[in-house]
C-alpha cells in the first residue's frame, strides 16, 4: 500500500481529493509478554505492515469511512458520535477523543488502506486508529504530537470502542522510530527507543481459541488477587511487576497466583536484561526469548501445542537466533528472531513442516523495526 493507492480510492469513492494522508504501523512484541497491565516493561516494534488513512473536511452533515478491507460502515455524525458496533467505531473514536481535547475536528469523509492483517495479533486496530488521530490532528491544524496521539487513541479503544487493552499498541504505533525498538513503562508511560538490527518473523499458528477471552480475564483477574495479597503486607507496592520474588515467598502466595506472579515479575526483568543487551550489542540474547516461552508456558499457562512446537523447531533452524510466542497467547503468533536471509529460509522449512504435523495453513510475515505513525502528505493549498 502507498500514498497514491490510499489517495486514488478516496478520489474514487468521494469524488475530490484527500487534504491529507497519513500512516500507522502493525506491532509485534519482542519481550515482555502480560506484563502490561502489571505495570511492567514491554518492548514492542512497529512493522513494515502498515494502515494509511485519506481524510478530507466533508462539508456535509455526515462524516464517511470507506476501507478496502471492510464492508461500508454507516456515516456517522461528529456532532453525537456514538458507538455503532461496526469498524467506523475505531474511526469515530479517535476523532472524538481530539474534539473532546480541544482540536477542531469536523465532519470529514475517510479512506482507508491497509496491509495489516485483522485478527491475528498484530494490531491492526491501534494502527487504523493512530492513523486516523494522526490525519484529524494534522487536518484540525494541529502539530501531532506522538505521545499525545498515541494515549488518545487509546483512551478511544478503551472508552469508545469498549475494548479493555494496555496501552502498548497504540504507543508503538504512534511513538516506534526505525531501527529501534520501544522500551515502554506501562505503569509511567516512560518511554525510550533502542536500538534493535534485527529481522523478525512473525508465525501465525491460525488457530484462534475461543477460550481466550476467558482465560485472559481469569488471568488478570488472578494478578489482581496476587497483587491484593501482597499489599496487605507490602501496603506500598503499586504494581505487580514490582514485587520481588522475596516478597512473594514471604506472602505465601497459593499456586497458581503464586506462578502467575513469578511469570510477572521474571518477565518484567527480562525487559530490563534485554534493553542492556540491545544497547550493548544491538542483538537480543536468544536465550531471554526461550525463557520468556517457557514461563508462558509452565508459569503462565498461555501456551498452544502449535506455538511450543514452532519455538522448538526454529530453536533448531541455522538462520534463528531465539523464539518464543508473543501476544497474549492461547492461539495466535510465535516470533524468531534473526537475519532477514536466514528466517526466509527457516520460516519456509517451518511453514513446510507445520502444514505436515498440524494440517493447518500458516501464515508469515518477515520485518524489521519500522517509524511509527507520520504524516505522510498535505495539500500545499488546503482544500481545492
Ligand atoms: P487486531 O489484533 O488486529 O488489533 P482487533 O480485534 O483488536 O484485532 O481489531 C480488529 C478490528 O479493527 C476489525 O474488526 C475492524 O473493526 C478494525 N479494523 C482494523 N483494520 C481495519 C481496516 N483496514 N479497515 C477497517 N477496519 C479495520
Ligand atoms: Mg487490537
Amino acid at each position: 500500500v502507498t500514498v497514491e493507492r490510499v489517495r486514488a480510492e478516496f478520489t474514487r469513492t468521494f469524488g475530490h481529493a484527500p487534504a491529507v494522508i497519513a500512516s500507522a504501523p502493525g506491532r509485534v512484541n519482542l519481550i515482555g509478554e502480560h506484563t502490561d497491565y502489571n505495570g511492567g516493561a514491554v518492548l514492542p516494534i512497529a512493522i513494515e505492515a502498515r494502515t494509511w488513512v485519506a481524510m478530507r473536511a466533508s462539508g456535509a452533515r455526515h462524516s464517511r469511512v470507506v476501507s478496502t478491507k471492510w464492508p461500508d460502515a454507516p456515516a456517522f455524525s461528529m456532532r453525537s458520535p456514538t458507538r455503532t458496533g461496526t469498524w467506523s467505531d475505531y474511526v469515530a473514536g479517535p476523532l472524538a477523543m481530539l474534539a473532546e481535547s480541544g482540536v477542531a475536528v469536523s465532519e470529514v469523509d475517510i479512506a482507508v488502506e491497509s496491509d495489516v492483517p485483522v485478527g491475528a495479533g498484530l494490531s491492526s486496530s491501534a494502527a487504523l486508529e493512530v492513523a486516523v488521530a494522526f490525519a484529524a490532528a494534522s487536518l484540525g491544524g494541529a502539530e501531532p504530537d506522538a505521545a499525545t496521539l498515541a494515549k488518545l487513541a487509546h483512551r478511544a479503544e478503551v472508552e469508545f470502542v469498549g475494548v479493555p487493552c494496555g496501552i502498548m499498541d497504540q504507543h508503538a504505533a504512534a511513538r516506534a522510530h526505525a531501527g529501534h525498538a520501544l522500551h515502554l513503562e506501562c505503569d509511567t508511560g516512560h518511554s525510550e527507543h533502542v536500538p534493535f538490527a534485527q529481522s523478525v518473523l512473525v508465525f501465525d499458528t491460525g488457530v484462534a481459541r475461543a477460550l481466550r477471552d476467558s482465560a485472559y480475564a481469569a488471568r488478570r483477574d488472578e494478578c489482581h488477587r496476587a497483587m491484593h495479597l501482597l499489599r496487605d503486607v507490602f501496603p506500598g507496592l503499586r504494581w505487580l511487576a514490582n514485587a520481588s520474588m522475596d516478597q512473594v515467598h514471604e506472602v505465601r502466595l497459593p499456586p497458581p497466583l503464586l506462578q502467575r506472579a513469578q511469570h510477572v515479575i521474571e518477565e518484567h526483568e527480562r525487559v530490563g536484561q534485554a534493553v542492556v543487551a540491545l544497547r550493548a550489542t544491538g542483538h537480543l540474547p536468544g536465550a531471554l526469548l526461550y525463557e520468556s516461552h517457557r514461563s508462558l508456558r509452565e508459569l503462565y499457562e498461555c501456551s498452544t501445542p502449535e506455538l511450543d512446537w514452532f519455538v522448538e523447531e526454529a530453536a533448531g533452524q541455522p538462520g534463528v537466533t531465539g523464539a518464543r510466542l508473543t501476544g497474549a497467547g492461547w492461539g495466535g503468533c510465535a516470533i524468531a528472531v534473526g537475519t532477514a536471509d536466514g528466517l526466509r529460509e527457516a520460516a519456509m522449512t517451518l511453514a513446510q513442516a507445520y502444514r505436515q504435523r498440524f494440517a493447518r495453513e500458516p501464515r508469515w510475515w518477515i520485518t524489521g523495526a519500522t517509524p511509527g505513525a507520520e504524516v505522510e502528505w498535505r495539500a500545499d493549498e488546503g482544500p481545492a
